[in-house]
């Protein structure tokens, strides 16, 4: 079982290649834990269908997947370009304003945001992916700031700008966001990502923001603007603040250099892992097969480095939302997922001794040992609020987790979380032998285990965070 399991997750971008149930269904069967849905496009109508596909799929199926609401966060584009196309040369000079509404095809051009109230003189600003860099020369007036071009190349219409060095002052959420926010609060997602975070308060503001509207959702805080990763202290009071981060290796890429990446991937990962929370990996994954049917060399050791690192989730974007080749790409990534987990493994994190680990904490590492020694098939875990479930996924089992939990939302929200399968039941206290065959017979424990079967199994007697303190071995 646990060779054809796959530890680490696959989060995947629905978009306009993925729109029919049947490629959903597949998807979801070719091995897609978590749908994201990319609030920086689409309507509500196509949110709505994407929505219904997805659970109605899950459901029919019988497995978690989540929800992922991508939030567009300041990310700021432009405005209709004439003709979809302008040429630049190095020395050019455009304005770029909020309150214009179309463009003549003159040197001034529509954006979505007023930037003439964030940015500085002198500050650099990048559009279209870092394909043109200008720099802000001047603050014309209200609503509009002059830039110079310095290399050449086109712009086109929507494409974003990036401002590395420019302080939003902790305003990262925007109006947008604020609908989108309610808007997701209303369809229960599972994950709400915000982009852009510069801070700790990021992260606080938004879940006050979504206590407000009721939701429950977890947050994702995508990593990719210089501030976050500053320090290595900045990225670990944001990591704390978080249920979970993704390493937004597209923007950061643009906004610190390329050349950070790999580094601050590995970074991030750990602390994830220290704090128990989930870190997806994202952007150029697979990005070749949005054309072509097999991923590059590179492409594979990218994937595989993620896996051997213990991202919990690695991330398609333009692969299933505009690819060609949606599904062929998911199967790609599983097969990579399964051969790096079954031929290398995870290192453990030293286990820190002082007391800083809660009692459930302690419990997960000595489960992970225990089940590792006697080569157990699966750790079956009973888990009020998900926090043990979470903290034995932190120490990267080489088997699967069976979580057993009473409550969908925890289901859901471990969907992404590394090894982790939830079993959705009545709460009850049968704990120990009983329940390995209840997952046995519901054919929960794959079918393909005709043979013995060892379970390592950790619950607690009062179904509450901290109530967790037994570990069982039983043979079925
Ligand atoms: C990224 O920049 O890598 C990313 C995941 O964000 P988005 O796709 O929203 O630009």
């Amino acid at each position: 079982m646990s060779k054809l399991f796959k530890r680490t997750k696959i989060l995947a971008t629905i978009g306009p290649a993925v729109h029919s149930p049947k490629q959903i269904e597949d998807l979801i069967m070719a091995g897609v834990n978590g749908c994201r849905l990319n609030f920086s496009h689409g309507t509500s109508d196509e949110r709505d269908q994407q929505i219904k596909w997805i659970r109605e799929a899950a459901a029919k199926k019988g497995r978690s997947v989540a929800i992922l609401q991508d939030l567009q966060g300041p990310k700021i584009r432009l405005g209709l370009i004439k003709d979809n196309h302008m040429d630049l040369k190095a020395g050019d000079e455009l304005i770029l304003d909020s309150a214009l509404e179309e463009h003549d095809g003159g040197n001034i051009i529509p954006i979505q945001y007023n930037l003439a109230e964030k940015v500085k003189e002198g500050e650099p600003l990048y559009i279209f992916d870092g394909k043109i860099h200008t720099r802000v020369t001047e603050i014309v007036s209200k609503t509009a700031i002059k830039v110079q071009v310095e290399n050449d190349g086109f712009i086109m219409s929507r494409k974003g700008l990036n401002l590395p060095d420019t302080d939003f002052g902790g305003d990262i959420i925007t109006e947008k966001d604020m609908n989108d926010i309610a808007f997701g609060a209303s369809r229960d997602f599972d994950y709400v990502a915000l982009s852009f975070v510069q801070s700790a308060e990021d992260i606080e503001k938004l879940r006050q923001i979504l206590l407000s509207h009721g939701s429950t959702a977890q947050i994702i805080a995508k990593i990719e603007t210089k501030k976050a990763i500053e320090s290595d202290q900045a990225m670990e009071e944001i990591v704390k603040a978080t249920d979970g981060i993704m390493v937004a290796r597209g923007d950061m890429a643009v906004e610190a250099g390329a050349e950070v990446v790999p580094i601050v991937q590995r970074k991030l990962i750990a602390l994830c892992r220290q704090h128990a929370k989930i870190c997806i990996v994202a952007t150029q994954m697979m990005g070749s097969m949005t054309e072509n049917p097999e991923p590059t060399r590179a492409e594979v050791s990218d994937v595989a480095g993620a896996v051997i690192q213990g991202a919990d989730a690695v991330m398609l974007s333009d692969e299933t939302a505009n690819g060609k080749y949606p599904l062929e790409t998911v199967q790609e990534m599983k097969k990579v997922i399964l051969y790096t987990q079954n031929h290398s493994r995870v290192a453990h994190i030293a286990h820190d001794p002082t007391g800083h680990y809660a009692n459930y904490d302690a419990i997960a590492h000595a489960v992970t040992s225990l089940a590792e020694e006697i080569s157990a098939d699966v750790i079956i875990c009973q888990t009020a609020t998900g926090a043990t479930a979470a903290s034995i996924a932190a120490q990267r089992p080489n088997l699967p987790i069976i979580t057993v939990t009473s409550n969908a939302r925890v289901a859901g929200q471990l969907a992404l979380t590394y090894a982790n399968s939830a079993f959705v039941r009545p709460y009850a206290e049968n704990y120990g032998l009983d329940l390995a065959k209840e997952l046995r017979d519901s054919g929960y424990l794959r079918q393909q285990d005709k043979g013995q079967l060892t379970t390592v199994i950790v619950s607690g007697h009062k179904s509450v965070l901290g109530g967790t303190d037994t570990i069982q071995i039983r043979t079925i």
